[in-house]
């Protein structure tokens, strides 16, 4: 059998990000930065006031209480320069010019509030409720590195420094394919032999979350050849493909089927458990990268943690490896098959690793129960309670 980290090892080598292309910011939502971005300003572009208040010569109201002449307002927006003289006041608002000769803000509730005059009775020091220019942000800094994922925060920068498009790489678009005879649609009633279809769910979810375009395709047949003609449909507006089930041992097996007369596709047993039965390859015109994994919803799911989600970042340009682990302290024994790596179901609450009692790799259930996966060693076949074992949080 195929040891995990050489499957995984094979499928970081076959994939390849994806090529950059220039977005609107609105669309940039998750997608990876391809290029750095800097700022052709400094940020803010010029002094301005940080409160509501009066712009003074700190000098005139360092006697306060004293009243002075207010000669004008300052609002956000204004652009043309005005100049303050000795012994005068301007009102002036948040984010407003600061003008020369000015060198302090009186925050408006140190006053009367005056219009013409304005009695202030505290002193500010020179620079009070000053933003100055470029103390965010100098002109010519990066605020974005390449690599970098946007969120939220990520595109109020990119606004912020006047930018209106971005070279990003683009969120992986992956189609989700189910295979099974057996599968009825949820919300469908379920007939004698069948079972409701999880995995296109759980994929296409898991896609997502990933930070990728999931597409679920739904599932089809047994029958290799409605498995082929979905797969040619889907691909035009794929970047990946995921199926699930019909890569077993046993007959009626589509996806091996379908796919294993191409050549492209390479069917192995991997040394893990749950999820033996792997396939990994490319199809189509574009040899767009197909990863089939088993069709027990447990083993999809954990082929999906150790060999997809790492092979979504490399096409989005970051960098990858296998799943993230801590180490925890098991609070039951474990059993594990000798000669394979696996993956228990497993309730992590601070160091401590609890598995679940239910670790049949059809027991979807104690899977939506579990938020981690205990790592057993391929030549570890029980562990004592107590034991310090790899923990992947899920
Ligand atoms: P297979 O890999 O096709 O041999 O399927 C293995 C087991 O997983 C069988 O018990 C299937 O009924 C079940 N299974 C396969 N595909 C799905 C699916 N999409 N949703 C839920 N269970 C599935
Ligand atoms: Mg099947």
């Amino acid at each position: 059998m195929k040891p995990v980290d050489r499957h995984l090892a094979d499928i970081l080598a076959a994939v390849r990000p994806l090529a950059p292309l220039e977005v609107e910011i609105d669309a940039a939502l998750g997608a990876v930065l391809a290029e750095d971005v800097a700022s052709p300003v400094p940020l803010p572009p010029f002094d301005n006031s940080a409160m509501d208040g009066y712009a003074v010569r700190a000098e005139d109201v360092a006697a306060a209480p004293v009243t002075l002449p207010v000669i004008g307002d300052v609002a956000a927006g204004d652009g043309g320069l005005n100049a303050l003289g000795p012994g005068l006041v301007t009102r002036i608002m948040t984010g407003a010019p600061l003008p020369t000769g000015a060198d302090a803000v009186v925050p408006v509730e140190w006053t009367d509030g005056g219009t013409a005059r304005v009695r202030i009775d505290r002193p500010a020091p020179p620079g009070n409720a000053i933003r100055r220019a470029g103390e965010d942000v100098r002109a010519g800094d990066v605020v974005l590195r390449e690599g970098t994922r946007i969120g939220p925060a990520q595109i109020g920068i990119l606004a912020g420094v006047g930018r209106r498009r971005v070279r990003v790489r683009p969120r992986p678009r992956v189609v989700v394919l189910s295979t099974g005879a057996e599968l009825a649609e949820p919300g469908t009633p379920l007939g004698a032999g069948r079972i409701w279809e999880s995995n296109s769910f759980m994929l296409t979810a898991a896609v997502r979350e990933a930070g990728a375009e999931g597409f679920r395709a739904g599932s089809v047949t047994d029958d290799p050849k409605e498995f082929l003609d979905t797969l040619d449909a889907q691909l035009v507006r794929a970047d990946a493909v995921i199926t699930s089930g019909g890569v077993s041992m046993g007959a009626y097996e589509p996806v091996k089927e379908a796919l294993s007369p191409l050549g492209t596709v390479t069917f192995e047993k991997v040394a893990m458990q749950p999820g033996m039965p792997q396939g990994f390859g490319v199809v189509g015109p574009d040899q767009v990268p197909i990863f089939t994994l088993p069709g027990n919803p447990v083993s999809s799911f954990v082929s999906f943690v150790l060999f997809v989600k790492p092979a979504l970042r490399v096409m989005q340009g970051l960098p990858a490896g296998p799943p993230a682990t801590v180490r925890a302290t098991v609070t039951a024994p474990v059993r594990s098959p000798a000669g394979k790596r696996s993956y228990l179901r497993a309730v992590l609450t601070g160091d401590t690793v609890a598995p679940v009692t239910r670790q049949g790799s059809h027991q979807l259930a104690a899977l939506a129960g579990a938020n981690a996966l205990i790592v057993v060693p391929e030549d570890v076949t029980s562990l004592p309670e107590g034991s310090e074992v790899e923990v992947i949080p899920l």
